[in-house]
């Protein structure tokens, strides 16, 4: 029997490596507690006057520039939404979760099969593959809510920020309001030019 891999390493070597694991989940860490501020876009201007778009103007064009900016940014993605719907899914998986534990719990000490198959479902299964004689896992129920909890907590930090930065934008995106008063301006406008 040859050497396992791992002791061709010398302990040198294994102590950098786990220093480098260390010192990345510790980076992560701090990353995940202080997520880069967002970085708010910078104000949108009239492609007509270049002035910007969250403030009145003496320009023709400036409300439909208004206009279009904002059925713009209403038919982007509303991050804050979907924030809000990964929270919800995060939270009803980990319910879900604990549910499969606690039944996987009252089904442990059980010897009938139909105990034993409900077991499988839930906890997956192990077995030796006969063609590469590796241990190879199925996936039960509780593997594909714990899949899904991982990938969606992976995805929280940038679906945060990109909440945050979706509500900084949505400030300076015009109101109704001021689409309405700069419509009257450009109407004012074109009957002084006429
Ligand atoms: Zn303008």
């Amino acid at each position: 029997m040859g050497l396992h891999p791992w002791q061709y390493v010398t302990e040198d070597e294994v102590k950098k490596t786990q220093a480098q694991i260390h010192d990345y989940l510790k980076k992560q860490k701090v990353a995940l507690e202080n997520p880069a501020p967002p970085k708010a876009k910078p104000v949108r201007l009239c492609r007509a006057c270049n002035q910007p778009l969250n403030a009145l103007a003496d320009c023709s064009k400036h409300s439909l520039e208004m206009r279009n900016y904002k059925t713009e940014f209403d038919l982007g993605c509303n991050w804050p939404q979907r924030l809000s719907a990964a929270t919800a899914e995060e939270f009803r998986l980990e319910e879900r979760e604990r549910e499969l534990l606690t039944v996987a719990e009252s089904l442990k000490g059980k010897r009938d099969d139909g105990s034993r198959d409900k077991l499988v479902r839930i906890l997956g299964l192990d077995f030796r593959s006969k063609i590469t004689e590796q241990i190879t896992h199925q996936d039960g129920l509780l593997d594909v809510v714990r899949n899904r909890l991982t990938e969606i907590r992976a995805a929280m930090p940038r679906l945060v920020r990109s909440a945050e930065a979706y509500l900084l934008e949505e400030k300076q995106v015009p109101s109704e309001g001021l689409i309405f008063s700069q419509r009257k301006r450009d109407e004012k406008a074109a009957r002084i030019l006429q």
